[in-house]
């Protein structure tokens, strides 16, 4: 049976019977967020798909006719650190870009993985852009250095989601050479690019991914301890450049952390939020020291070297204290309005819905890539797209030309073989009806016989 298109609005709703889950009642976490947890964890479904899914195994609560997106998020959100806690194994970070629907075995082994081959894709996706900004740092007298090989950043995606660089650009759309702000190290300044280009990503990475030279076409990875320092300097960086959404993301992920035990803050983070009058994240963990402990807090309070703007912004968050707090809320527009720099009301996205929308983008490419593989292109196009890339960087006009004139034919042929595809796929979605039911009767032996491995359907853009 085909599998359908995953963004497509679905014409038969899913069934949790394809998806089956696990219960291990020992974990202390309910059927319905451990079904949640494994939906969109181990069979990496939306949570759109995941909504359909939870309705029809009767999880609504009584007199609920439906639940929104948000709030499964936040169920997701919320039960996954004690989940995985349980079971003794790290809080996943999840691979969004796997395909959906094939599910995947968690375990410890998943923390020593190399980096996944989405990751280097979206590493070249932002070196091969056809414009890139390239970042200097200071030497010892503050000058900018002769870097041969600085790190490079999509102008496109800069220009997307960093308000600084957008202002820069405006003012000079040829500007391709910009100094790295003071005390920003080369490695936080590389997380930093991996979180905005050529796309957001809704965790921070998991590597560090470099090349050795300029022109060199091989990566090298090292995985990333995320530990508080490493975080605090890609937050203050992102907040320096008006990356509000890495910001966000940044402020969810230590959440989750924090849930499950395993984080430590320190006095000079929360002095420097205060001193910057960055609210969201300040009132974010004001609300979790004020709910850790408040006796500890006292303690904290006379040890700590807090600024006066931290000691100000404390007392007062303690005096709105039970009418402010929306750590544990339901409601993820909640969250938002208190911890995160987006404008809900004024129509602003959260960055965990710029997510799933791009999200909708991959899979189309996705399908492209592997089709490209299908013909046996993958190779040609990946040595087409290096050789335009040296080109540019090198000013060969005539190398730029040749590059250019044989990815388009490459890229003809892939259009062609995926409008062919698409007309099979439609003449085996006539059968859809048929294979559903068979899938129906023989679930209880083999529950996940619809998941089939053909070529997704896909639509040419
Ligand atoms: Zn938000």
């Amino acid at each position: 049976m085909p599998r359908r298109k995953a963004t497509s609005p679905d014409p038969v709703p899913p069934n949790p019977s394809d998806y089956p889950c696990t219960f291990d009642p020992d974990l202390g976490v309910s059927e319905r967020y451990q079904s949640l947890i494994q939906w969109l964890d181990e069979y990496g479904l939306e949570t759109k798909v995941a909504k359909q899914l939870w309705i029809a195994s009767g999880y609504l609560m009584p007199g609920k006719s439906t639940i929104s997106i948000q709030g499964l998020h936040n169920n997701y959100t919320n039960h996954r650190p004690k989940y995985y806690k349980a079971k003794g194994v790290p809080v996943p970070v999840v691979d969004r870009l796997r395909k959906p629907g094939e599910r995947r075995i968690l375990g410890a082994r998943d923390v020593k993985n190399p980096v996944s081959n989405e990751d280097i894709e979206l590493f070249w996706a932002n070196r091969r852009a056809e414009h890139v900004i390239a970042w200097y740092f200071r030497d010892e007298n503050s000058m900018p250095n002769s870097d041969s090989n600085p790190p490079l950043l999509s102008k496109s995606a800069a220009y997307e989601h960093s308000r600084a660089l957008r202002s820069i650009l405006e003012n000079d759309p040829n500007e391709h050479a910009i100094v790295v702000p003071k005390e920003v190290s080369r490695k936080t300044l590389g997380r930093f690019i991996q979180c905005i280009s050529p796309e957001l990503r809704a965790f921070p990475p998991t590597h560090d991914l470099e090349t050795k030279t300029k022109l060199s076409d091989k990566v090298i990875t090292a995985p990333i301890q995320w530990t508080h320092k490493a975080l605090s300097e890609l937050y203050h960086l992102s907040r320096n450049l008006g990356a509000d959404d890495v910001c966000d993301m940044l402020t969810d992920y230590c959440w989750a952390q924090l849930k499950a035990g395993d984080f430590v803050t320190d006095a000079t983070l929360f002095n420097k939020l205060a001193e910057d009058n960055d609210w969201p994240a300040l009132n974010f963990w004001l609300d979790v020291m004020i709910a850790c402990d408040t006796l500890d807090l006292k303690k904290q309070f006379k040890k700590r070297i807090w600024n006066e703007s931290m000691k100000t912004a404390l007392h007062s968050r303690l005096s709105e204290q039970g009418s402010r707090s929306a750590l544990w809320c339901d409601e993820q527009s909640r969250f938002c309005e208190e911890y995160h720099h987006h404008a809900p009301e004024e129509g602003e996205l959260c960055y965990i819905e710029k997510v799933s929308r791009q999200k909708e983008d991959f899979y189309d490419r996705a399908a492209m890539a592997k089709l490209a593989d299908k013909l046996r292109l993958s190779d040609f196009i990946r040595n087409m797209q290096t050789k335009l890339m040296i080109a540019r960087w090198t000013a060969d006009k005539q190398g730029e030309v040749d590059a250019k004139e044989k990815l388009q034919k490459a890229e003809e042929i892939l259009r062609k073989a995926a409008k062919i595809e698409q007309r099979k796929a439609a003449l085996r979605q006539g059968g859809t009806s048929i294979s559903r039911i068979s899938t129906a009767v023989c679930s209880e032996n083999a529950p996940s016989s619809s998941l089939g491995t053909n070529t997704p359907v896909m639509e040419v853009r």
